[in-house]
């Protein structure tokens, strides 16, 4: 799907100025364009984007069965009911997407093939440039702008994170990465070799099972599952009931949510139990004789790293009709046809795929300066993972990892227009975070608590990230249910506040 930049895109004029400057249109960029035009009507906007068109994550995401892992119900915004089975395609995401984008009007506001390489902020005119290129024409762009709404996502779009392993160059055939598959990769009646287990891996291995030679899964260690059917019997009982859709998508968020909770409290004070119940709900797939101590029974407490959904068990499935195996074992080396595992063990492979995660970026690999100064973000404390010390009149989106992204794109929206309103009213045009004076002693710490949340993408880069304190203020909670609570409470004459 590929949105045209004429004759429906304004022309880019040298030097634009806007009131706001939103970075990025996937799910995020999208819904702050939506909220902007309903929340703020009366202040100038753009959308700049990189590729061709909007979705992000899921235009740019290619590899086979490539859906989500949470349901759309609470991923979808919360002004557009979702009506499909929660568990959704990129195509259904794209279609959703595509809707609220021709309802309401905002593909005259999103610049396509926009990439911004630099954001100056100059303290004097208190206005941020962007300057970068336009992917179709090579041609320089310039924008200018009073606020920046970061809305670029968390990872680097133009290639995955593949660890390097000995022998890789000697290996014959092809050896992909689902963030940049190639769409002519032909697998059929091939041996294919899946290194890694998240939910890309559960994904990937049920659609590509039925016309390959054979899959195998190869994990280092193994992952938390929850099968289930896609489904949601509420949403299903409301439509017989014939109960508004937008009332269905209200409800069903709001149970959706309740049950998620319920998985977070009980990953904290019954891990064990929790645990289990997550390894009975994968034995009912694999029958009692199935190792699972071996192959699914990870050595950390449930939720550290996100539990991928398993729609109608569909990865057990591939594994007991025997067109799918799975490895637990570390890679040695690679040889011109094989996988070589430390047990001694040779694995043979045709085609290679790492679906071995991301490299976080952060913020879009832009480089940022504030009066000239090269800015550091690792050099700054986050309030709330959304803005940032010393950054003025600046809003990233980074959403949940427990919980879909999007309900954080919602509720940052509403916390944006606020704010933006707010300055209006004060007669200011600028607004920093600031550290308070009751702030001195708090300690400093890194974005994220290993304890709390500890994927490989996050632990490779953490030290690019802002630093958090250890009051809620001051870091990413990762808790929607408190947040939720907490975001739009908050006091906007706070001290932490720098107006000018
Ligand atoms: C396969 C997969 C499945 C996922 N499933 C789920 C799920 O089920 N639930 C969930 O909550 N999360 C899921 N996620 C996480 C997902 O990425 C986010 O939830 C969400 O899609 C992120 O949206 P975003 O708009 O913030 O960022 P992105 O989708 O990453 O979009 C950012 C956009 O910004 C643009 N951009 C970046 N830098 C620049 C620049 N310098 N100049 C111009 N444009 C730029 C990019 O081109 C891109 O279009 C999944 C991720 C993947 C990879």
């Amino acid at each position: 799907m590929t949105r045209d930049n004429s004759p429906t895109q304004p022309a880019a004029q040298e030097g634009e100025h806007f009131d706001v400057l939103v970075v990025g249109a996937g799910i995020s960029g999208v819904g702050a364009a939506y909220h902007l035009t309903q929340q703020c009507p009366e202040k100038s906007f753009v959308v700049l984007e990189a590729l061709e068109s909007f979705g992000g994550t899921w235009l740019m995401h290619k590899f086979p069965g490539i859906r989500s892992d949470s349901d759309l119900y609470t991923f979808g915004y919360r002004f557009k009911p979702w009506t499909g089975p929660p568990i959704a395609t990129a195509e259904e995401i794209m279609t959703y997407m595509g809707e609220v984008i021709d309802e309401n009007d905002l593909d005259r506001h999103i610049r396509y093939e926009h990439k911004i390489a630099s954001a100056s902020w100059s303290g004097e005119e208190k206005l941020w440039t962007l300057e970068g290129t336009r992917t179709d024409t090579g041609e320089p762009i310039r924008f200018t702008a009073n606020f920046l709404w970061m809305c670029q996502g968390y990872y680097r779009h133009s290639e995955g994170y593949t660890p390097e392993w000995e022998g890789m160059a000697d290996f014959e055939g092809p050896i992909v990465h689902p963030q940049t598959w190639p769409e002519d990769l032909d697998y059929k009646d091939k041996e294919v070799l899946v290194i890694g287990s998240g939910a890309t891996t559960a994904t990937i291995v049920p659609a590509m099972a039925a016309d390959c030679k054979h899959i195998t899964v190869l994990q280092r260690s193994p992952t938390y599952f929850i099968p289930g059917r896609n489904e949601n019997e509420l949403a299903d009982m409301l439509r017989v009931l014939e109960i508004d859709e937008t009332w269905i998508h209200e409800i069903v968020r709001k149970k959706v949510l309740y049950d998620q909770a319920e998985i977070t409290r009980r990953s904290f004070e019954e891990p064990e139990v929790l645990k289990q119940e997550l390894l009975e709900g994968v034995r009912a797939f694999l029958g009692p004789d199935f190792d699972i101590g071996t192959h699914f029974t990870p050595k950390y407490r449930p939720w550290r790293q996100r539990i991928a959904f398993v729609p109608d068990g569909d990865l057990f499935q591939g594994i007991t009709s025997g067109k799918a195996s799975i490895v637990t074992d570390e890679i040695d080396r690679f040889t011109k046809k094989d996988v070589l595992l430390k047990s001694g063990e040779l694995l043979e492979a045709d085609i290679v795929v790492t679906a071995t995660g991301f490299n976080l970026s952060v913020l879009g690999d832009i480089e940022f300066s504030i009066d000239d100064e090269p800015l550091d973000f690792s050099e700054t404390v986050t309030y709330h993972g959304m803005m940032f010390t010393g950054v003025p009149n600046m809003l990233w989106i980074f959403g949940y990892f427990r919980a879909s992204w999007t309900l954080r794109v919602d509720m940052l929206a509403d916390f944006v227009c606020r704010l933006l309103k707010h300055m209006e009213e004060k007669g200011v045009k600028s607004v920093t975070p600031t550290l308070r004076p009751e702030d001195a002693d708090m300690p400093i710490l890194s974005w994220m608590d290993p304890e709390n949340f500890n994927p490989g993408y996050l632990m490779r880069k953490m030290h690019l990230l802002p630093k958090r304190g250890d009051k809620p203020e001051w870091q990413h909670t990762q808790d929607y249910w408190t947040e939720r609570h907490r975001i739009p409470a908050i006091d906007l004459d706070d001290g932490a506040f720098h107006y000018e």
